[in-house]
């Protein structure tokens, strides 16, 4: 806890920014979702298998991803197969199935991808120090909630076996990247990387 009464509730008030900030994104999500005929679960299997495909493409990988049952995943798979949007295509194994988007799929992904406008464009209006000083910050949080088991695994670099912390005596670039063998702007952490590889 810290000192003085105002900095005390910092931490609380920070903590209801960021519920705040959350229905904020819900309702962005639900309303194009809706303008979709989607749900906002469906909405992210389909985005989610937009990006890097083969990293999501099965009903396990998605649902520990959006941190929901398998059977509420698959269900969501299902509807999305009756309105022709992706296709499950049996691996060599013949047990496990390999999702994919349809032409259509595609298409939809292309239109919902900027569901989140509002928010990029927010972020855009900040200086592009203390937007990278958010990054960082968010991702610390992240990295320390999942810790807790209380978010599920993202592909960040906080999150990551090759991030090394403090490594670097340039406050805008301090990490590093054993794989990249790099260091790693603040302004350039990533939240989404294919190379990403869990930390023990
Ligand atoms: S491999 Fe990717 S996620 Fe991991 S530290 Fe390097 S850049 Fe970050």
């Amino acid at each position: 806890m810290t000192g003085s009464h105002g900095e005390a509730d910092l931490d609380r008030r920070l903590a209801d920014a960021v519920e705040r900030l959350g229905h904020g994104l819900r309702s962005l999500s639900q309303r194009s979702a809706r303008s979709h005929g989607l749900s906002p679960l469906q909405q992210q299997a389909v985005l989610a298998l937009s990006r890097q495909p083969e990293a999501r493409c099965e009903v396990n990988a998605l649902a520990a991803e959006f941190d929901v049952t398998t059977p509420t995943m698959s269900d969501a798979v299902g509807a999305l197969e009756r309105k022709n949007l992706l296709t499950r295509s049996p691996r060599p194994d013949g047990r496990r199935r390999r999702l994919v988007l349809t032409e259509r799929g595609e298409e939809v992904a292309r239109e919902l991808a900027a569901w989140d406008e509002q928010l990029v464009s927010s972020f855009a209006k900040l200086p592009a120090g203390d937007r990278a000083t958010t990054l960082h910050t968010l991702l610390q949080v992240i990295s320390d909630l999942q810790r807790h088991g209380a978010v599920n695994a993202a592909r960040m670099c906080t999150t990551c076996r090759f991030f090394r912390p403090d490594q670097h005596a340039d406050p805008s670039a301090p990490h590093h990247c054993d794989l990249l063998r790099t260091p790693l702007p603040l302004a350039d952490l990533r939240t989404d990387c294919p190379e990403h590889q869990p930390a023990a």
